[in-house]
Order: structure tokens, then sequence, then C-alpha cells
């Protein structure tokens, strides 16, 4: 079948797991990231490979029932915590770590019935402006917390806003981050992968991570390869149909492109319902038996188009890299001016996923 496909390499999955483990004191603890269905990944499949990790976090409380119900054994945290008293029921049951950011939560931790025990982190916002306690907060959180036996604070978390840009932004972070937990005693957790990777200074317990494990740079300047890192992804499709195609003549919607020389035309099956980006440059690569080729004209919705000229190494059912080894996404995100996480995440559900 000529359709697009998702090879992800879980040996390499674990190899960047290494490499992260390698940067960081051998104390901190771990905990990785399978949001979005491990960023398109395949939650259950990442999960099921990750050993020597601490505990593993989502975003969403129907994301950890999933991931609890196949892997009972694993600590997964719910990055936005419950919204109702059956959330906190379910995370009970279920043995999940909540996080808490907001105090109306905190009513629903109150009601809690005697002799139940829930993991909590507490999240604070040290410059993010988005979910967390400020100073003041966190302080009148965590002292109502410590008059509830039913809670269990696991530590204090907090989240960098520039990992990717900006170190100055980050100190300041942590330096908040420091004031409002001095004297807690408490674990912390701060990074994601680019401010692991970043080398700021940061004395915390648990290191989270997420687009490194999965091999990609959270730097616009750095490759995954200078960091080590190993792409664990290849999205790739066919050649379904080449065409002689005239001088002048527009390919595709609104004719967007023409070729001014005679040329051919490979149709690759991949389209921007598969998750290929639709804005995307003209001349974004697509690699063809080691060979980069221009994409021309528009995007469509389960198919593109590129010019192979007279190469006539090139034939119907050869396979076509859309992002992978030798074309790492990084380059795609650049042309397309999306970043990585907007990439893979966007992968469509049509897309087969295969493991090796
Ligand atoms: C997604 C997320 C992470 C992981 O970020 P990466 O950049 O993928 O490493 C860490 N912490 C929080 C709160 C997140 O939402």
């Amino acid at each position: 079948m000529f359709e697009p496909l998702l090879t992800i390499n879980l040996a390499n999955v674990n190899s960047n797991k290494l490499t992260l483990l390698s940067k960081i004191p051998s104390y901190w603890q771990t905990m990785a990231v399978l949001k979005a269905n491990a960023y398109g990944f395949g939650a259950e499949q990442i999960c099921s490979v990750l050993n020597d990790v601490d505990s593993f976090a989502v975003a969403r409380l129907s994301e950890a029932l999933d991931l609890k119900k196949k892997f009972p054994n694993k600590e997964f945290v719910v990055f936005s915590g419950g919204y109702s008293a059956l959330d906190f029921e379910m995370a009970l049951n279920y043995d999940l770590t909540m996080v808490i950011h907001s105090s109306f939560q905190l009513d629903f931790l109150k009601s809690i019935k005697k002799g139940n025990r829930l993991s909590c982190w507490v999240k604070f916002d040290s410059g993010m402006h988005r979910l967390g306690f400020d100073i003041e907060a966190l302080n009148d959180c965590l002292d109502s917390l410590a008059h509830i036996d039913e809670v269990e604070v696991k530590g204090i978390m907090s989240h960098f806003s520039s990992a990717d840009t900006c170190l100055k932004t980050c100190q300041e972070q942590v330096d908040t981050l420091m004031r409002a937990t001095e004297g807690r005693n408490l674990p912390i957790s701060m990074t994601n992968s680019a401010g692991l990777l970043n080398n700021i200074k940061l004395e915390q317990h648990v290191a989270r991570f997420g687009l490194a494990l999965y091999g990609i740079s959270p730097f616009l300047n750095q490759t995954a390869q200078e960091l080590s890192l190993k792409p664990v992804y290849k999205f790739s499709s066919y050649i379904i149909s080449i065409r002689e195609h005239q001088a002048n003549e527009p390919v595709g919607y609104n004719q967007s492109w023409s070729s001014k020389v005679k040329t051919r035309i490979a149709v690759i099956a991949a389209g921007y319902a598969d998750g290929y980006p639709r804005n995307t440059q003209e001349n974004t690569p697509v690699l063809i038996n080691g060979k980069m080729y221009p994409i021309v004209g528009n995007i469509s919705m389960d198919l593109l188009t590129v010019e192979i000229g007279f190469d006539c190494s090139v034939k119907v059912g050869d396979e076509a890299v859309l992002w992978g080894d030798g074309l790492p996404l990084e380059v795609i995100s650049k042309y397309s001016n999306r970043i990585p996480y907007d990439l893979i995440t966007g992968i469509s559900k049509r897309v087969k996923r295969i493991y090796i």
C-alpha cells in the first residue's frame, strides 16, 4: 500500500533517555512527558520501553487513566489536575498523581474521605503566568495542605517560559522559585528538555523531559545531532505517480507554481490531512533515494508534488521521506515556520505507526 507511515525507533528513545541521564546529577529523579500520545509517537509504546524513569506525565486526566490501566505499576502525573469531585475520586481510585495549580482545587482535596491518600505536586508560577500559584498563594496552599492528612505533597513544580531562547529569563525564574520554596524542604521540579540541556544552574529533585526524548532539539541554533540525540521518527510515504510537465504549466490548487522549463513532477501520497504543514514554503525538501527534491505547488489534503527533473532513478513506489534520518524535522520546522512540537503532534490518526 502506498500510504504515509510514521516509523518509530524505540531503541533510539532509550538511547536519548541515556543521553539525558548522562547530563544530570545521578540523584535527580526523572519524569518522562507522554502527553498528547507521547507527542504523537504512541504513549503506550514509548511508556513500555522506558525503564529507569521514575514517573510519567500527561496533560489530562483521561490520558493518565488510559495509561494507568495498561501500566498499573507506573506512576502517572496529571499536569492539569482535576476539576470536579469525580475527577479527584478517579485519581484516587487509579492512584494517579495530581498537580494542583489553583486554589479552587483545594476544596476537592478537603473533601477526600478519611483513610485515602492522594499524591499531589503543587504548581508554582515562577514567570510563565499561565498556571500556578504566586508566592503568597503558594504559601497559603502549602499551609492548607499541611492540614489535610489525605494529601501527600510530592513537591513543588514550576515551568520555564523561555528555556529555548533566554537563559536570563530562566535564571530569574529559578531565583523566584528558590525564594518561594526557601525553608520548605520539599522536592522541586523545574526543567523541561531545553532547561535540562541549556546548562542553567539549578538544584532540583525531579527533571522533566519530553521533546529531547524523541530525538528533537528544542533549540533553533543547535541540532539534535549536536546534542547527541537520535531522531526516533521517520515520517514517510511513497511516490504514486510521475508525470511529464511542460514549460509554463502550473501545478496543483490555485496554480501557485509554474515550471519555466520542461520537467517532471512526482506525486507523493501525503498531504495536510496527514499532518504535512500546508503553509510550508515552496522548495521545502523531500528526501527520495538519499537525494533532496523540492516541493512545488500547494500541499493538497492527501497529496504533495515535487519536481524531480529528468532524474530517471526516481520511480513510482519509491519511498519519500518527509522528515526523518537525513532530513531532520528541525529543517521542515524552519521551512514551515512551525515549531517541532506542532509538527509532530499534528501527524494525524490515519497515518499508520510502525515500531522498530
Ligand atoms: C510539556 C511539558 C514538559 C516537557 O517539555 P519538553 O519541552 O517537551 O521537554 C515539561 N513540563 C510541563 C509542565 C509540560 O507541559
